[in-house]
């Protein structure tokens, strides 16, 4: 349970895990609670991509199990997985590259029954970039709108966790921090995010938690300045 006595939006308890006859996650433990970010760091091969596929309902558990926001959802699709509250970017990134900037956020306004103002307001509240660019059409926007525009999405179907996966590949560094500052705004809204990030040091800059990965399990979780002083061993091959 969370500060607010509400299920933490993403738990998987001893998840094992993994591809064919291959094992990858060897026990995961970790709970990401309802308005924080939680960085997931650690070196290549360390399992953070095969977590997120389970977050996400695209791997299932061998044993083990994934709650989102308290309900066991053990070998949920992904559908099921996205109608319980996760929403994966860029993954689910989901544009119409053909419609404009107001015209990818309606379409929502009538998947979500918001009103069309509310949806509106709320994707230029967290991403004043995109006030421009309405009637730009999706598929000209520069990769970080894109995100951005995704991320809009996103928050008209209320998710209880938003997983950003790479988010930044690619991207300019002033396009990322912008990015990085709305998703720690979105936190207010009481969403969870669970970031994968091969930048440490943007994820740690807007993390609340942040738990290095090596081997299928949590080597270490705490706050970012304690966790920061620990992973440059990780990186250097002590936990993989
Ligand atoms: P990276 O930062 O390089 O993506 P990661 O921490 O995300 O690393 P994973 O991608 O989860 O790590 O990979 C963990 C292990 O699982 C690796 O040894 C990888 O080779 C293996 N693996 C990942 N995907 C598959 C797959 N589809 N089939 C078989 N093995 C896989």
């Amino acid at each position: 349970m969370s500060g607010d006595g509400r299920p933490p939006a993403l738990e998987l308890i001893d998840v094992r895990a993994g591809y064919g006859r291959i094992d990858v996650l060897h026990g995961l433990t970790l709970s990401v609670p309802r308005g924080t970010v939680l960085a997931l760091l650690g070196p290549n091969g360390a399992g953070k991509s095969t977590t997120v596929q389970i977050a996400g309902g695209r791997l299932v558990p061998r044993s083990g199990c994934l709650h989102v926001a308290g309900n066991h959802v053990n070998g949920a699709s992904p559908g099921r997985l996205a109608k319980a509250g996760v929403c994966t970017i860029p993954e689910g990134r989901g544009i119409f590259p053909n419609l404009t900037v107001d015209e990818n956020l309606w379409v929502m306004t009538n998947a979500t029954r918001r009103a069309r103002a509310d949806v509106r307001d709320r994707a230029l509240t967290f991403f004043p970039r995109l006030a421009e660019k309405r009637t730009q059409l999706a598929g000209t926007l520069s990769g970080g709108e894109q995100q951005m525009l995704a991320m809009s999405r996103a928050l008209t179907t209320d998710p209880e966790l938003l997983i950003l996966d790479e988010v930044s590949l690619g991207l300019a560094p002033l396009i990322v921090k912008e990015l990085y500052e709305a998703v720690a705004h979105l936190t207010t809204l009481g969403i969870a995010i669970l970031v994968v990030e091969q930048f440490a040091d943007t994820a740690l800059a807007v993390a609340d938690v942040a738990a290095i990965m090596g081997h299928g399990r949590i080597k270490a979780i705490g706050a970012p300045s304690a966790i920061a002083e620990q992973l440059s061993s990780a990186y250097l091959g002590g936990a993989a």
